[in-house]
């Protein structure tokens, strides 16, 4: 008698430019692998919900309905959003950071490692691929992206506006438990936590209370130390090797993510995952790079980021029983990246990202 696969119900959203052809490509390597495995079954529910759509339409998600309609699945695969005709903080504020405030998803993950293949710039600086191995764990929730403030004293030349970073302990602990436990699991169990609480003197000063009081907890199981934000990039850039597992606030994490990911060789190669730990809602997953309106449509974008983002959606799905596919189709992705003719631009080759999705595809019905 055949058992019964799991089915696991996705909602992708494609969204804008490259976005959309990365999500294509992740999607037949899912469709590929969930074939190939007999551990799991997903059921792919597309919504257009984009920037061209939001010019017609005047909304980037259905108003009323939008939160019910993502709440249907168990993980939701997006691809970018942003586009020239809109501006970014409509295109953001229309779908990706509601997203993340309704669902929940007040974690955000960046592994980011030398991938076999890619020319990392820090080779340079006679530094081995092996050094760079991270984790960032990025709040996502409030911090500076908390969308408090305003503008006030109307005239544009006499304007008056603030954006005020909102910080709860309460929000500060979560994110700081997370990340210990994260550090925990990783072979090296090393924490560094990221503020500026030299010149930000209240909510960082909180973050660093907050720090060393969970801290406590894990004396003689995680490795932890603190730094400014500034001192960090030159960290990430001379030692990093000393690196490990990295806590910041929403800000602090989006900038040194993208440190991150070019330390390693390309943005197009860089995953992320938005959760929600306590799984009351559809955590999401989507490559770390945007809509990059310079190649879209082109045909020669990098899937890898948004194969690697979809790798980690499955390994969230099932809660440790899809692991050893999860690592199969990571490995799968090292050894499309590892060959020279599968490697897209950005990455020194001159693959198209169909070329790219066949042999990954190729790849995993090999493996699987
Ligand atoms: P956002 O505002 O959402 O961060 P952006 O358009 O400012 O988006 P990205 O799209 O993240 O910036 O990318 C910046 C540049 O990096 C792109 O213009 C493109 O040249 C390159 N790039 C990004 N992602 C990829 C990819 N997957 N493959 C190849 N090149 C990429
Ligand atoms: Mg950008």
């Amino acid at each position: 008698i055949a058992s019964i696969k799991p089915v696991y119900k996705i909602a992708a959203i494609p969204g804008d430019g490259i976005g959309a052809e990365v999500t294509n490509a992740a999607l037949k390597a899912l469709d590929t692998l969930s074939q190939s495995s007999d551990a799991f079954a997903l059921n792919v529910n597309t919504l257009d919900w984009s920037s061209a759509n939001y010019l017609t339409r005047g909304w980037y998600m259905p108003p009323d309905t939008w939160e019910d309609e993502l709440k249907k699945h168990d993980a939701i695969y997006f691809g970018a959003v942003g586009w020239p005709t809109v501006p970014d903080h409509i295109s953001l504020w229309g779908m990706m950071l509601p997203i993340r405030n309704s669902m929940n998803q007040y974690v955000n993950v960046r592994p980011t490692r030398v991938m076999r293949g890619t020319k990392a710039p820090l080779s340079q600086l006679d530094a081995k691929p092996s050094d760079l191995d991270w984790v960032i764990i990025r709040e996502n929730s409030e911090g500076e992206y908390a969308g408090q403030g305003g503008t006030t004293h109307g005239h544009a030349n006499y304007a008056v506006a603030t954006e005020v970073a909102i910080f709860t302990r309460v929000g500060i602990e979560r994110i700081m438990r997370f990340a210990f436990e994260t550090a925990k699991s990783r072979p090296r169990k090393k924490l560094t936590m990221v503020t500026k609480s030299n010149a930000q003197r209240h909510g960082m000063v909180l973050w660093d209370k907050v720090f060393h009081m969970v801290a406590k907890e894990y004396e003689g199981v995680v490795e932890s130390d603190k730094m400014l934000v500034d001192a960090m990039t030159v960290r990430m850039v001379n030692k990093p090797e000393s690196l490990d597992t990295i806590v910041a606030t929403n800000l602090h994490a989006d900038i040194l993510s993208d440190l991150a990911a070019a330390l390693a060789g390309s943005i197009g190669i860089a995953p992320s995952s938005n959760l929600d730990p306590t799984r009351s809602c559809p955590s999401m997953f989507e490559p770390i790079h945007g809509s990059a309106p310079d190649i879209a449509g082109k045909g020669i974008c990098n899937p890898v980021g948004a194969f690697w983002s979809a790798a980690e959606m499955v390994r969230w799905l099932g809660q440790g029983k899809l692991d050893q596919v999860a690592d199969q189709f990571m490995e799968a992705i090292e050894n499309v990246t590892g060959d020279p003719k599968t490697r897209t631009g950005d990455m020194g080759g001159q693959a198209k990202t169909d070329e790219v999705t066949d042999a990954i595809c190729r790849e995993i019905e090999r493996i699987c």
